[in-house]
């Protein structure tokens, strides 16, 4: 078993997270994994890094597929024993004049943004080592969407004591309302992508209260962000962002010092702690 140090970023194939691969390979002391659901388009983007004198190293992942994940777990288990570094990347939006019903949107892009990164945080979480740092890409757009849901919602969400299964069911709800049409009427706000991103958001935020509960000693530190707008394939060239930009503030939460006890269980845009 390898005793180096080892990162891994999901859906980094392109984008932001092909940016934060190639930032913490300059940065990281250790194995950095370069992951994507296609294996043609991971080995590009790993000759691509190559080719700037970088040596990420490659593992498939898709986070819709549990046999996917677990190979994965089993992967880092047997290599290195565990995991220091879990950057969850991966994410999807439709279009704004996208017209795929509505009630399909949100199955869709609750299924990846949030049930998928929840099945990783389940797989992996407990492999992360002492002095781990898990960081949860979120949106600013969580923040907008939760200020669009009924009273009643926002005030489930910013609670301190909401439980993981709680949180399950909410998104759960919001799928199954979406196909019966009566989502707005039940509170919610008319984008999956934002309901998506509130569950990224709200997830960390549980996550590392249990983390300060059950594993104090270990110091690991659990984050959500914001990358900002970036130029990527999903939000376009109009985005002030290049994407190494938009890694910026992912890669300080993956690499803040192993002597910091904060941020936790933050929502963070531009390395700043936002109120939730
Ligand atoms: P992007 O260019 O569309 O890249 C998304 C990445 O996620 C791709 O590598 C994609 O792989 C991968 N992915 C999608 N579904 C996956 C799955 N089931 N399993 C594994 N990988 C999967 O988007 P981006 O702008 O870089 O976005 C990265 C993250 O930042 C997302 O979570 C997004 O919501 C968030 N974000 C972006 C912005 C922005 O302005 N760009 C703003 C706020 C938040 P394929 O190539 O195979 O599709």
């Amino acid at each position: 078993m390898s005793n180096v140090p080892v990162a891994v970023v999901t859906g980094s194939n392109k984008g932001i997270g092909l940016a934060i691969v190639r930032a913490l390979c300059k940065q990281f002391q250790g194995d950095v994994y370069l992951t994507a659901r296609d294996p043609g388009r991971g080995q590009e983007a790993v000759a691509k890094l190559q080719e700037e004198g970088l040596r990420p190293l490659f593992h498939q992942l898709d986070i819709d597929d549990l046999q996917s994940i677990r190979a994965l777990r089993d992967f880092l288990k047997e290599k290195y024993g565990g995991l220091n570094v879990l950057v969850n990347n991966a994410g999807i939006a439709f279009k704004v004049q996208d017209t795929t019903p509505f009630a399909v949107q949100a199955e869709v892009t609750l299924k990846t943004n949030f049930f998928g990164i929840r099945n990783v945080c389940t797989e992996l979480l407990p492999l992360i080592k002492p002095y781990g740092r898990v960081v949860n890409v979120s949106s600013m757009v969580s923040c907008s969407a939760l200020k669009g849901c009924s009273q009643e919602l926002q005030q489930k969400f910013r609670s301190d004591t909401i439980t993981e299964d709680e949180l399950v069911q909410l998104m759960t709800k919001f799928v199954e309302d979406a196909k019966k049409g009566v989502h707005q009427k039940e509170g919610w706000p008319n984008t999956a992508y934002g309901v998506s991103k509130i569950g990224v958001t709200v997830l960390s935020r549980i996550q590392a209260r249990v983390l300060n509960e059950k594993r104090k000693g270990d110091h690991i530190l659990l984050n959500a962000c914001c990358p900002g707008w970036v130029r990527t394939d999903m939000a376009g060239p109009q985005a002030t962002k290049s994407p190494d930009e938009g890694a910026e503030t992912p890669v300080y939460l993956a690499l803040l010092p192993s002597n910091a006890d904060a941020p936790q269980g933050q929502f963070v845009s531009d390395k700043t702690v936002r109120t939730w």
